[in-house]
């Protein structure tokens, strides 16, 4: 069988490219004994089972791991499926070979109980292997990608299944640790399987945009290339099309078609230097128009996996197109994550990488006592994709949040002290409550008073289980009760208005004449019990029949809810707060959400004096810059 000794030798050749003094011996060794047990083993896709090992250590050395994980890798699946024993392989191949082995064994015990269980706690081994040698989880991965590259063999029920745990465990972990390639391919091929007729019409689309744009795209990097051979900067510009998973992401998450995305084509700029990075940027901004909003500085500001590279998008005569610059090592670390730290330096004792897994150690941590496998696995879900806020203090040190965090969780994780003793938020300059949502970038600083003390309604908001915990142990040392609290949503209201004659009338309000409380005001029935109020003399009202009436509710002394819904931008919640103040109104909650990318929802009760003064708060509000649209009702 010539094909596994060309497949081993690639893998050799492969190591000697980024290793010359590699232990070959070691690997070959490995290599012969898995042939050996695997002998009679085959895959779903009845080919030798050694095709298997051959292609996961490939990949392994492709991300240009030393050989005792490629050894490792050949050997992943002997004690599983040969029942060799771990001792064994420790004689054969050393103590280290042996442990990577063992990390990446599911249990054996508990294969007869639930396929769940067994696959959690299979998990959980691994992780805790890859917490004391982070290679077990390289490896891992790279073996998930390979049996992902070959689900076709599969039954339609396993494919799927399979597919799903890639999303849900393998590519947040790949994504933690930085390894973008093979995040995105398995992403990829989850979507591949999990939704066929999305994936297929995508790639169609994709291939079709990009070949349109191919001429563009190679007029922009001669234009590039020209400006930089003048100003002498070595550089190697590549135009690509995003990754299928990308576009569908985007596409769902803001709601939009595929016509309507216009980064499918990106241009990656790989430089010598940061100063030449900077410069680049410099370049591109003077040949074309930046697209506001669009521009990140992840040199000046990593991301927690490392990352490093500044985006930008700029016009192209109304095409965007979407650029990252970087340097060498930079575009390794962005592709290979971990992996590539690891070729880098010597990462034992590296206390800047110890940190890149202490949430892991922590994670494992929270969850030891977690008897619940179905927990264990939603929780790990949960923390893998929740991480994704990187704020600063003011002296410009990183505090990575979960999404939707406020003002207090970031205290805590600052200091027990700053959390105990908060009592506002200043974000970016301006004051905010403790409620305040923290974003992407924010530089927070937390207001303190010495006679503060946690407060049972913060539970009612906090996100972390740290704050959650500290707020408790307090609450508990003041000898208070805790209440467990009901997640808040929007203000659940009743109409300001009565209508005459509808049952559960639901009521909105025309967006032709936008009548304010106090206005003369006529409904016209749309739907069975759905009303329209339109001002008398609207244009709107056309058909008489349907007309009824409609009045406002008398609000003084009443608590009016206000859900407003605004583009998102830095000082929105400042600026209605302020409208707010300046009528004198009692304010009974205010709370601040992010909808989406663009979008938040301020969700405020406020204690109404009379009609005139409604109507003075919703025109303020409503003229707020930004504010697309204001309901209100009574609480
Ligand atoms: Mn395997």
């Amino acid at each position: 069988m010539l094909y596994k000794y060309m497949e081993i030798n690639k893998i050799i050749e492969k190591v000697k490219e980024y290793n010359k003094d590699a232990n070959i011996d070691l690997i070959k060794k490995a290599y012969e004994f898995a042939v050996k047990i695997h002998e009679k083993h085959l895959r779903a896709s009845k080919e030798q089972y050694i095709v298997h090992p051959l292609n996961v250590a490939y990949i392994v050395a492709e991300s240009k791991l030393d050989e005792q994980s490629v050894a490792a890798a050949l050997l992943h699946d002997v004690v599983e499926e040969g029942n060799v024993s771990i001792k064994d392989l420790k004689e054969k191949f050393g103590e280290e070979v042996a442990l990577l082995v063992d990390g990446l064994t599911k249990l054996t015990e508990l294969r007869e109980k639930s396929r769940e269980k067994y696959e959690a706690e299979s998990i959980r081994k691994m992780l805790l292997a890859s917490t004391k040698d982070i290679r077990v989880i390289l490896i891992k991965l790279a073996d998930k990608l390979h049996n992902m590259r070959t689900l076709d063999y599969l039954s339609r029920e396993d494919q799927i299944r399979l597919a799903q745990s890639a999303l849900d465990i393998y590519t947040p972990l790949a994504y933690r640790l930085g390894m973008d390639k093979i995040k995105s391919e398995l992403q990829d091929l989850a979507l591949k399987y999990l939704e066929p007729g999305v994936y297929h019409e995508l790639v169609e689309k994709v291939n079709t945009r990009f070949r349109n744009r191919e001429k563009e795209i190679r007029d922009v990097i001669e234009i590039l290339n020209k400006r930089f051979r003048e100003s002498e900067i070595k550089v190697n510009i590549t135009g690509r099309p995003k990754s299928i998973y990308s576009i569908y992401e985007k596409m769902k998450k803001k709601n939009i078609d595929f016509e309507n995305i216009y980064d499918v084509v990106g241009l990656r700029i790989i430089t010598e230097t940061i100063k030449n990075c900077y410069e680049i940027l410099g370049i591109i901004h003077s040949l074309w128009k930046p697209i506001p909003g669009e521009f990140n500085d992840f040199i000046a500001m990593p991301k927690s996996n490392m990352y490093q590279s500044i985006h930008t998008a700029v016009n192209n005569h109304g095409k965007i197109i979407e650029i990252q610059i970087r340097t060498k090592e930079m575009d390794e670390i962005a592709q290979e994550g971990i992996a590539a730290h690891w070729v880098y330096k010597n990462i034992y004792g590296d206390t800047k990488f110890d940190k890149k897994l202490s949430w892991l150690k922590e994670f494992l941590e929270w969850q030891k006592s977690s008897e619940d496998h179905k927990e264990f696995m939603d929780e790990l879900k949960l923390d893998f994709f929740d991480r994704e806020i990187f704020c600063f203090t003011p002296k410009g040190k990183l505090i990575e949040l979960p999404k939707h965090s406020c003002i207090v969780d970031f205290a805590y994780v600052v200091h027990s002290d700053l959390g105990d003793k908060c009592v506002a938020g200043r974000v970016n300059g301006k004051f905010v409550s403790l409620r305040q949502e923290v974003k992407n970038g924010d530089i927070i600083e937390v207001i303190t008073e010495k006679n503060q003390r946690p407060r049972n309604e913060w539970l009612k908001f906090v996100k972390t289980a740290n704050a959650r915990t500290k707020i408790k142990k307090s609450l508990r040392e003041h000898g208070e009760q805790i209440i467990t609290p009901i997640k808040e949503e929007e203000v659940k209201k009743n109409s300001i208005l009565m209508v005459k004659g509808v049952k559960d009338a639901s009521i909105v309000f025309s967006k032709c004449c936008q009548p304010l409380p106090g206005d003369e005001i006529k409904g016209l029935l749309v739907k069975n019990n759905l009303v329209k109020v339109h001002q008398p003399g609207c244009t709107g009202l056309k058909d008489k029949k349907k007309i009824i009436d409609v009045k406002w509710i008398d609000p003084s002394e009443k608590i009016i809810g206000f859900n407003i819904d605004a583009y998102d931008r830095m000082g929105l919640f400042a600026d209605i707060l302020n409208q707010i103040v300046q009528t004198k109104t009692n304010v009974e909650k205010a709370q601040a959400r992010i909808v989406n990318e663009n979008m938040a929802r301020c969700i405020f009760s406020l204690k109404i004096r009379s009609m005139e003064h409604l109507r003075d708060l919703l025109l303020r509000i409503k003229n707020i810059k930004d504010v697309k649209n204001v309901d209100v009702g009574i609480v």
